[in-house]
């Protein structure tokens, strides 16, 4: 008798055992994917995890089909995983689901449609012409609904080789499509194409000198090259400005178009212009390089605009001409898009990017390319979820902006810290981390303080830029003496006339979005309330709609009180959409534009906002944090932080680091040239420490400060921390529960002084879709027992909690920090 154990993608404490035959026994290996039933009439796709002779004590059923010829997955990739799913407390299954992209793991509810191009049918088996002869009268059909048309038990076999002939196609609703780059090019209007129409045009700009020298610049280019010109080249060739472009654009003369860059395809060549590290660079590289030789990891700390990124280039270089894969992880696809292109200029066929606006079958290929140390993936660029990828010969990871909040996986399940799970990643292969940040987190400076990392410090910006000068404002002040103009202080206003007037750019950042956060009755006090989530309604003015930024949940705007019927409605707080308002007001001239969730929605919003400041086009950009990573612009004269308050005041033990991180940041967009920038921060509270630590650039002393409290109030780094969650519909059932629980970790840990359970605790927000949320917190300070031997403690905890069954429905999460 032969048994497989199965990782199904659920979370199941354990992997299911099957049945298979001796043949079966031997063909299988470990991280093949088999298609197995489950539950009632379901079928999944799950991974072998061991090959057995010993027989469970329970039934067990056949598993239906084998799918894989060889491994998708490899078997130090399996052990990473199971490192996620002990630190992170969930199960295997969780981190399997979260892993592998959607097209590997076909199931009952996978839905598939016809793929749009002509296949030869010839290469049809007969059950896969049936199901594709079914998709011709439904558009779309589920891997269950395909069971009842050919045997049940081929189901997913038979899917997935359609899908590998390219016959079908795993439905992409769920995903983002992939948004291409798109680019400006300028072109002559097909009018002005002949012999004869070149005269016209230029006669036609004869008496616009400027024009005529941007037309004169357009020909010398294509005498030289025959490729696709873009616009800013033009203008650059040209040295003309943007709007002598648009005159002649307005004229007819040459249109502007756009071209689609692929971004899976990098095949472009590599360009040889290759930026020489300077000298504080190189001693920062020569150190790093130091350092690695004791140490595994590194932090480099650099002020912003220091140049972290070539130092980067040049470290990723030596490690593909060694031979070894790199993984370069970045927070957010922000800052992708931007960097992709300076990559690609230097590793061009050898760059992959891995991250969720690619569609599944994109990650299939980025997948299969690592798996088989293809050339094309010797470079992976990737958010959280590309420390999941199957590495064969990892050299080196790049931790970019490691302090970011962004690598914190909330829900779902594993709720990982993507950095510190690289740096795990890295051990496994043995290979280095450089984590790099203008304002490192307090974790990692404190693993410097350790001696477990190594430390490179870059203190001045490249080419000696200068760095920013930081001026506070203090809005009380300004409120009392009659000097704000609804969110703009007098001496704001003044810095932005000064900086458009001198050509350069402004950065305006405020980190909510929507018109005002609350709507009030000044009649009643009544403020409308989301129905789903205990959470004020956000007003958002261009929609005329109140909206909730947790559930989604929308409403027109009411014209009078839900409460009481008065008229006198007013707004409280301010968001990115007021800001652009009351900007329009104040500088109707100014070319403005948004960045925020509501205005990046749309195809290309993102690049498109982007691309239009980079060209200058815009010339003051309203945003929320997502304007304060990683831009590099070279023409931002002037960041504006409207109000540095909200985010100080957050309660949660790292607001204080967080501001100072976020105000560094954003501060760290101006003057990213030889003209030296300015910022300007809006607060109430002027004296307050975070606020002055951020005007003398002083993360020392904020290090210093906030490792102590971290200290003296037990929070990580000096602990480590699990936030137990429970939630569900009903209030008295997870009040119940959370007290339950809480008085059994209690007792379970009473003779463990270095473990301490607190709650539970509604958290600030006690309610979201519907669902009550209580909170345990549970500190554990190191000590001979193990941390793997509490979480174990607190796991059995939960299966004793779950088997009372008025409580097994409440959902219980852990978040490990
Ligand atoms: P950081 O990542 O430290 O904020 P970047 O790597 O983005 O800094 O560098 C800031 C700017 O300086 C970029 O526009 C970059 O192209 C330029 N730069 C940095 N180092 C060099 C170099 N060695 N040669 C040419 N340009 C450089
Ligand atoms: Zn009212
Ligand atoms: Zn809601």
């Amino acid at each position: 008798m032969y048994f497989v154990d199965v990782i199904l993608p659920l979370p199941l404490p354990k992997p299911f055992t099957y049945n298979i035959n001796e043949e079966e026994a031997h063909f299988l290996q470990v991280g093949m994917r088999v298609a197995v039933p489950f539950g009632k009439a379901k079928v999944y796709t799950g991974l072998v995890d061991k090959v057995h002779e010993n027989k469970p004590t329970y039934d067990t059923k056949d598993i239906a089909y084998i799918l894989d010829e060889t491994p998708i997955i490899t078997s130090t990739q399996l052990a990473h995983w199971q490192w996620i799913a002990d630190f992170y407390m969930c199960s295997l299954g969780e981190v399997l689901k979260a892993a592998l992209p959607a097209a590997f793991l076909i199931e009952s509810e996978t839905v598939i449609e016809i793929a749009e191009k002509n296949i030869d049918m010839a290469l049809l088996t007969d059950d896969e012409w049936q199901v594709y002869e079914a998709l011709q009268y439904k558009t779309s059909l589920k891997g269950s609904e395909v069971g009842k048309i050919i045997p049940k038990k081929k189901s997913l076999k038979i899917i997935k080789s359609l899908v590998e002939k390219g016959a079908v196609r795993v439905s992409e609703k769920m995903f983002e499509k992939y948004v291409p780059k798109l680019i400006k090019y300028v072109r002559l209007a097909p009018q002005y194409q002949t012999e004869t129409g070149l005269k016209e045009a230029f006669a036609l700009l004869e008496k616009a000198v400027k024009q005529k020298q941007l037309l004169m610049a357009y020909f010398n280019h294509f005498n030289r090259d025959k490729s696709p010109l873009k616009s800013d080249k033009l203008i650059e060739d040209a040295k003309v400005s943007v709007g002598v472009l648009k005159a002649v654009v307005e004229k007819g003369v040459l249109e502007e178009y756009y071209l689609q860059k692929d971004r899976v395809s990098f095949a472009e060549n590599t360009t040889d212009d290759k930026n020489v590290l300077s000298e504080a660079q190189r001693e920062a590289f020569a150190d790093i390089k130091k350092e690695f030789e004791d140490k595994n990891t590194v932090l480099l700390q650099g002020v912003t605009a220091s140049g972290k990124t070539e130092i980067y280039i040049e470290l990723i270089d030596e490690y593909l001409k060694k031979g070894k894969q790199v993984l370069y992880l970045l927070p957010e696809i922000g800052i992708t898009i931007h960097l992709i292109n300076r990559l690609k200029k230097r590793f061009g066929k050898q760059l992959s990017v891995y991250h969720s606006r690619y569609t599944t079958n994109e990650r299939v290929e980025v997948w299969n390319n690592v798996l088989a140390n293809n050339e094309k993936a010797q470079l992976v660029v990737g958010v959280r979820s590309s420390v999941y990828l199957p590495f064969r010969e990892l050299g080196l990871v790049i931790v970019d902006e490691e302090h970011d909040s962004s690598y914190r996986q909330f829900d779902p399940a594993p709720r990982l810290q993507a950095r510190d799970t690289a740096i795990m990643l890295a051990n496994f292969f043995k290979a280095k981390t450089l984590l790099g940040s203008a304002t490192p987190s307090l974790e990692s400076m404190h693993n410097v303080k350790l001696d477990k990392y190594g430390f490179v410090y870059l203190s001045q910006r490249y080419a000696n830029y200068q760095l920013p000068i930081i001026e506070i404002i203090d809005i009380k002040d300004k409120q009392h003496r009659k000097r704000m103009s609804g969110h703009f202080s007098d001496v704001l206003i003044q810095e932005i006339n000064n900086t458009l007037e001198s050509g350069r750019q402004v950065l305006l950042f405020q980190n909510r979005r929507g018109y005002a956060p609350v709507v009030q009755c000044m009649h009643c006090g009544t403020v409308p309330q989301c129905p789903h989530c205990d959470v004020s309604l956000t007003f958002h003015q261009g929609s005329n709609q109140l909206r909730c930024h947790y559930c989604g949940y929308t409403t027109p705007m009411p014209k009078t009180c839900i409460a009481c019927g008065s008229v006198d409605l007013k707004t409280k707080g301010f968001g990115t959409e007021q800001i652009s308002k009351e900007l329009a007001e104040l500088l109707p001239q100014a070319v403005t534009d948004r960045m925020d969730q509501d205005t990046t929605n749309g195809k290309y919003g993102y690049e498109k906002i982007l691309a239009k400041f980079e060209q200058q086009e815009t010339q003051i950009l309203v945003g929320t944090q997502m304007i304060t990573k990683g831009l590099d612009f070279s023409n931002v004269g002037l960041v504006g932080v409207m109000n540095a308050d909200a985010s100080i005041h957050f309660p949660d033990y790292r607001a204080y680091e967080r501001s100072f991180q976020l105000l560094l940041q954003i501060a760290g967009r101006a003057g990213r040239s030889a003209k030296q920038g300015k910022v300007l921060i809006q607060t109430y509270n002027p004296e307050h420490l975070v606020i002055q630590q951020v005007l003398k650039n002083d993360f020392k002393q904020m290090y210093q400060y906030q490792i102590e409290e971290r200290r003296n109030f037990l929070y990580p780094p000096f602990v480590q921390m699990i936030r137990i969650s429970l939630k569900h519909p009903e209030f008295n059932r997870v009040n119940e529960g959370a007290d339950w629980l809480a008085g059994a970790l209690r007792e379970l840990f009473s003779t463990q002084n270095n473990v301490v359970v607190l709650g539970p605790e509604f958290p600030l927000i006690s309610r979201i879709r519907n669902e009550y949320i209580k909170e345990i917190l549970v500190k554990i300070s190191p000590s001979h027992i193990s941390m793997h031997t509490v979480k174990q403690q607190i796991k059995r905890t939960e299966i004793s909690f779950q088997s009372i069954s008025n409580y097994r429905p409440i959902r219980v999460s852990y978040v490990v920090e």
